[in-house]
């Protein structure tokens, strides 16, 4: 337990420096994407080179905006209530083209009427069900169909699952989900489900992982409601009002 503390410190000091890092490398980023934009416009020639150019850079910013958010658990200042219904939403409609795009259905169902608010970092939370539903949307090559399904596990807690019909993971593997830079993707990162990993802890929430090779996968996230904060939640909360 000693050694995995430690290497969570480790961790954190890495993923704090490498924030930084990507923090400063933003700026010049966008300058050379801005200059690659404008070359583009300017000559008839070597537009695919310079097509190629800015997918790269798409992806150093990808890599960028992944690093800086692993940094961002730790800063709890933005605690909220939220909807996690409504949050749920605007995510879906964020996604929507892109699953359109890929032959992608993507539904949510709320069996109940029940409480969905939460006390959370909003942008956080978001960001995990982004990660969440592009890992979903990238295992499904051929299309298919995405359910998140929200329901009340227990007294004071809120489950959300991701349903895909993608490729599945081997159950072998499963364990390895969420260690840095572990992925099977030729232009991964390896960074998502760390990072949701993260958020989820600091929420006091619980992720995880079902799915058989070729039958899909379920990601399960319970989070507490509003009502039953921890102690540490509780505290945060007086501090905000
Ligand atoms: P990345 O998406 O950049 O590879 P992630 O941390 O988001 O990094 O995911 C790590 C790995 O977990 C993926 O490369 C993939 O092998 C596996 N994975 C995650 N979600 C799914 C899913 N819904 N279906 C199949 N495999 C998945
Ligand atoms: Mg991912």
């Amino acid at each position: 337990a000693e050694e995995a503390l430690i290497n969570s410190e480790k961790l954190s000091v890495a993923g704090q420096m490498a924030a930084g890092i990507a923090h400063e490398i933003r700026n010049p980023l966008a300058s050379l994407k801005g200059f690659s934009q404008l070359l583009k416009k300017k000559f008839d020639r070597h537009h695919d080179y310079l097509d190629i150019m800015l997918v790269e850079l798409d992806r150093i910013n990808e890599i960028v905006q992944e690093f800086m958010a692993l940094a961002k658990p730790q800063a709890n200042q933005l605690f909220g209530h939220y909807n996690l219904v409504r949050i749920l939403n605007s995510v879906m409609t964020l996604l929507e083209t892109q699953a359109i795009l890929k032959n992608i259905e993507l539904i949510i169902k709320q069996n109940e009427h029940h409480d969905t608010m939460i006390f959370c970092d909003e942008n956080q939370i978001k960001q995990v069900f982004i990660n969440l539903l592009k890992n979903a949307i990238e295992a499904m090559p051929d299309g298919g169909r995405i359910e998140i399904e929200l329901k009340s596990v227990r007294e004071g807690a809120i489950s959300v699952t991701i349903k895909d019909e993608g490729i599945g993971i081997p159950m072998e593997l499963i364990d390895k989900l969420g260690g840095p830079f572990y992925t099977t993707k030729s232009s991964g990162t390896g960074l998502g489900l760390m990072i949701c990993n993260r958020i989820i802890q600091a929420h006091h929430g619980e992720l995880s992982f079902a799915s058989e090779k070729g039958a899909g996968s379920t990601v399960t996230i319970v989070l507490p409601l509003r009502t039953a904060g921890t102690p540490e939640i509780a505290r945060a909360e007086q501090l905000q009002h």
